[in-house]
């Protein structure tokens, strides 16, 4: 049975790059790509291709540079305030990947949590906050993968402004000139596991006056373009393909229209459907990860629905236990076809279930 893959992440990945990886593995100019020295001339053009597509796809403007770095979002929720925090940070808290990362700056300085959801279950973007001014930088995490809510509109933030983009970059178009650091695990839009991506405007490095450790400066890595230590070479390879891949389906636009459409969809049998409601605010609602559970009077029925769905080829779509019930994360490479599965899955569900 075809199996729709809704999983939050590692993310499902199209299958010409999971053959193209197959491939690299067995053979790739004669060795093993997972053998070959990362300072020779094969492994060299693999990096320039990757970050010359990350620079075309984004449109990432002059005195930016792109890192391919280990270590997954959560290390740079460390190594930000390392590298930028003198002062004074502040965060919007919009969900527990915020928290966490609000949770590091607190070793280097004062962190100023502007605004929360918290008291929801996150279940919305705050509005209406100020960001201090005298702040170093002011962090945002762009879409909330546990509770689905995303922020879909750059802003002007009088103060650096640095964003968690782990699971929707590369799914919208981004004015990155808005932006002083953006930064993400690859593994729920762009690729797999094991590299961590970071677009980083230059000229706000070397302003704190503590002493970095090596592998913790961004400036070294830029220095050394991302190849201070060995790198996670089958992650960016991976990474390269999925970026390949995005490139000949049509790039960001063509992503930004089938994320759309596959939210539409989803959304629109949700609120249709009598037996399920959405958790998320409905203007802060991601186009990612769609989070829905059943409505009270059917509460009982949410196993048995995870059972049906399971038996129709459904997978990954248990909500995160904070939530509960289901969450369809609708990353990239998901075809809208898995989503018209689900939706068919749901509505012969409601067939059987809601017989008044
Ligand atoms: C998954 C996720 C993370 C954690 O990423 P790791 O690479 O596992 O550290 C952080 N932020 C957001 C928004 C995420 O979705």
């Amino acid at each position: 049975m075809k199996q729709h893959n809704f999983g939050a992440g590692p993310c499902i990945l199209p299958q010409q790059v999971l053959d193209a990886t197959a491939k690299a593995i067995i053979n790739f100019n004669g060795l093993s790509v997972l053998e070959i020295s990362h300072r020779s001339k094969d492994w060299e053009s693999v990096m320039d291709e990757c970050r010359t597509l990350w620079k075309e796809l984004l449109n990432i403007p002059d005195g930016y540079h792109v890192l391919f770095l280990a270590g997954g979002a959560s290390t740079m929720f460390l190594n930000i305030p390392y590298n930028l925090l003198e002062k004074k940070a502040a965060y919007l808290d919009t969900g527990v990947w915020a928290s966490k990362a609000a949770k590091e700056a607190v070793i280097f300085g004062e962190t100023v949590i502007v605004a929360s959801s918290k008291d929801k279950n996150y279940s919305y973007i705050p509005k209406g906050w100020t960001v201090p001014t005298d702040a170093d930088y002011f962090h945002i995490t762009t879409n909330n993968t546990i509770y689905g809510t995303e922020i879909r509109q750059d802003f002007d933030c009088p103060v650096n402004l640095v964003a968690d983009m782990s699971s929707d970059i590369m799914t919208r178009k981004i004015d990155i000139s808005k932006y002083a650091l953006i930064y993400g695990g690859a593994q729920k839009n762009v690729g797999p596991a094991g590299v961590t991506f970071v677009i980083v405007r230059e000229d706000i490095l070397g302003k704190v006056s503590r002493t970095l450790p090596s592998m913790i400066d961004y400036r070294i890595h830029i220095k050394n373009e991302s190849m201070y230590n060995t790198p996670p070479v089958i992650s960016i390879f991976v990474m390269k393909e999925m970026l390949k891949w995005i490139k000949e389906s049509g790039g960001i636009e063509k992503m930004e229209e089938l994320a759309k459409k596959r939210a539409e969809i989803l959304y629109g049998e949700i609120e249709r459907n009598p037996l399920f409601v959405g958790t998320a605010n409905k203007e802060d609602r991601s186009y990612m990860n769609i989070c829905f559970v059943m409505k009270e009077e059917f509460k009982d029925k949410e196993a048995a629905f995870m059972e049906f769905a399971k038996s129709r080829g459904m997978v990954g779509i248990k909500g995160h236990r904070s939530v509960g019930g289901f969450r369809a994360s609708c990353y990239n490479a998901l075809p809208i076809e898995s989503v018209h599965e689900l939706v068919k899955c749901m509505q012969e569900f409601e067939k059987i279930n809601n017989k008044k």
